[in-house]
């Protein structure tokens, strides 16, 4: 059995991440104790709901993809606040959104080396083509 420094013995059920009582994903309790993040379990939990909506709102035709993006960012940066990393947009996996048409394998490729490719007919992307 391994121990975790989980200081208030948070059962497993606490973990997960519910959608409107979906459970779509389960924190990971190695990464909360390598990242003493346990004070942060609600936050973290809270945020991933919100990039769950995010990301499922993306694909719906009437979205704002523009502004979604935007929050999708953010909320990247947030949850690696909250994880207790740097804000480095190189670990933002934003070929897995919805809607995204980049090249998946290449970046899969890359990642996280920061050196990805956008496609210019990605919905989402096409914009910030240089
Ligand atoms: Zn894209």
């Amino acid at each position: 059995m391994t121990e975790y420094k989980d200081p208030l013995h948070i059962p497993s059920s606490e973990l997960v991440v519910e959608y409107y009582g979906e459970e779509v994903m389960l924190l990971n309790k190695r990464l909360l104790d390598q990242q003493n993040a346990w004070g942060n379990l609600q936050l973290l939990k809270d945020l991933h709901w919100e990039r769950i909506r995010i990301e499922r709102t993306m694909p719906k035709l009437d979205a704002n993809k523009t502004l979604l993006l935007e929050q999708w960012t953010e909320n990247q940066f947030a949850l690696q606040r909250a994880w207790g990393f740097p804000e480095d947009a190189k670990f933002h996996r934003f070929w897995d959104i919805p809607s995204c048409g980049c090249p998946k394998m290449d970046n899969n490729d890359a990642y996280p080396t920061g050196y990805y490719t956008k496609s210019a007919a990605c919905i989402l992307h096409r914009h910030q083509l240089k």
